[in-house]
């Protein structure tokens, strides 16, 4: 960890429910995140995540979404 930038501001690793995962600055340890532009509709037209059912369920069981 470098000392001479913002203490608090350091890279991260996202991560999104499709299983996409990238690294952005940040004050928090870790994001998460259900849309990124590997998924997104506006990017890609469709929502491809659903196609991963599975691990898309268990991320919703985990932060109970629907
Ligand atoms: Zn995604």
């Amino acid at each position: 960890m470098k000392a001479d930038i913002h203490p608090n501001y350091k890279e991260v690793t996202v991560t999104c429910a499709c299983g996409n995962t990238f690294t952005t600055g940040s004050v928090k340890d870790e994001l998460r995140v259900e849309i990124c532009s590997e998924c997104h509709p506006f990017f890609t037209g469709r929502q491809k995540f659903v196609e991963r059912g599975g691990r898309v369920e268990k991320f919703k069981k985990k932060y109970n979404m629907d």
